[in-house]
């Protein structure tokens, strides 16, 4: 009998050194990776690369900011409110400030945009603020509320005036898209005619005077060579504001594998656009040709258009998903670094967002998903804001070294004639 009791003791010790001793993780189906990112996003930095609530509130005569509460939860097309910034956990935005290639009056336009921003931004004191320097974003973030950045959505707002330039920095501009979809006298736009073969000597001050002054250059939108001109001359990090990889996504508003192992000598940082054409190959080809099919025979537009939206609708493969989205960033994971991916959504400014992206309230999805795929949390901090705000640092570095080389020394743009 006794010597039974020892046995059984010595086998219960042993079995209990074995529990204590394999300290065996978690088994991967029991995580809890919701539980995990909602942790995270308590202290991260979520900045946003791109979101065009301002122009969608301008397309919806929400212009004047009187009939809408942005303090409520908005449906949509709105895809951008403060509840769901809140539940998202987006505490840094860059607004776009956009105006459409071809319009004529870009400066005006863009200036409008401007003063929208910062009416919303007032019209909530206690939940945004305009942030002006990366200190700033840090602050305002740790209050709770969002800082907004600025950054001009098409370099057409410049009028080919660098004095544009130096304004816009005052205003609180932080990064400019060279163009949007259409060529610009000094740069070539990723889906227009390539005319110039990149940049023109102009394209080329324009980057200069930006790194200069502290305006980050947006590569999204603008051909390969065009990228890989500016890559040549800037002296700061580049972003894409809101683009993924070509690799896996062949359209011309991606970034193809050559221009994202520069990105990674130059520093700069890849935001990864949610938009379901960009991040599901084929896709916008396969839009594109049904498009066409139906104007053959269906000659009115609404009607047209109505069709076009009730294929889409089923056909599942053209949207994204949420694994769709994680996939660009492993990829330029892979061949830029950790150090070079961060997220720029383009909410509101999409029209086929993957699902289970509906909105700013689905981000920490994404987080979830990188945790589950065994990313560490520093890397998931870094892509979902530390990288950005390392690039706006190093933005500022640049150009105040910039400003004590070249004291007063301002690149002017020819001067429009006077007449009269
Ligand atoms: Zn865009």
């Amino acid at each position: 009998m006794r010597y039974r009791r020892t046995i059984l003791l010595a086998f219960f010790f042993v079995a209990s050194a074995e529990v204590i001793g394999q300290q065996e993780p978690v088994p991967k189906d029991k995580v809890d990776f919701a539980a995990r990112a909602r942790e995270i996003h308590k202290t991260a930095i979520l900045f946003d690369g791109h979101n065009d609530l301002p122009w969608q509130l301008r397309e919806h005569g929400q212009f004047g900011l009187d009939k809408i509460d942005l303090s409520k939860e908005q449906t949509l097309p709105y895809q951008t409110d403060i509840p769901r910034m809140k539940q998202g956990g987006l505490n840094a935005q860059f607004w776009s400030v956009y105006i459409p290639g071809r319009h004529p009056n870009p400066l005006r336009t863009v200036l409008e945009q401007i003063d929208l921003v910062n009416r919303m931004t007032e019209a909530h004191p206690n939940d945004l603020e305009q942030a002006f320097t990366a200190v700033d974003v840090r602050r305002i973030a740790k209050s709770g509320k969002c800082a907004g950045m600025l950054g001009v959505e098409g370099g057409v707002a410049i009028e080919n005036d660098l004095a544009m330039l130096r304004i816009f920095h005052k205003l609180g501009v932080r990064y400019m898209t060279l163009t949007h979809n259409q060529t610009l006298d000094w740069a070539d736009a990723a889906t227009d005619t390539h005319k110039h073969g990149g940049l023109t000597k102009f394209g080329e001050r324009v980057v200069r005077e930006m790194n200069r002054l502290g305006i980050l250059v947006d590569i999204s939108h603008v051909s390969a060579e065009t990228m890989s001109d500016v890559l040549d001359i800037s002296q700061a990090p580049v972003i894409a504001s809101h683009s993924s990889a070509y690799a896996l996504c062949p359209h011309p508003r991606n970034v193809n594998d050559d221009i994202l192992r520069r990105v990674r000598t130059n520093g700069g940082v890849i935001m990864i656009n949610f938009f379901s054409s960009f991040v599901v190959p084929g896709a916008a080809a396969k839009i594109t040709a049904k498009t066409k099919e139906i104007a053959e025979t269906v000659k009115d537009k609404a009607e047209a258009e109505k069709q076009l939206n009730a294929w889409i609708a089923e056909n599942p493969d053209l949207y994204g998903t949420v694994n769709t989205v994680v996939d660009h960033i492993e990829h330029v994971i892979r061949v830029a670094g950790i150090d070079h991916v961060g997220i720029g959504s383009d909410f509101d400014g999409i029209t086929r967002w993957p699902k289970g992206l509906d909105s700013v309230a689905d981000f920490p999805k994404v987080t979830e998903e990188l945790l589950r795929r065994g990313h560490s949390e520093e890397a998931v901090r870094k892509i979902l804001g530390e990288n950005a705000l390392r690039v706006v640092e190093r933005s500022e570095a640049v150009a105040k070294r910039l400003q004590a080389e070249t004291k007063l020394d301002f690149d002017l743009p020819v001067a429009p004639k006077h007449e009269d």
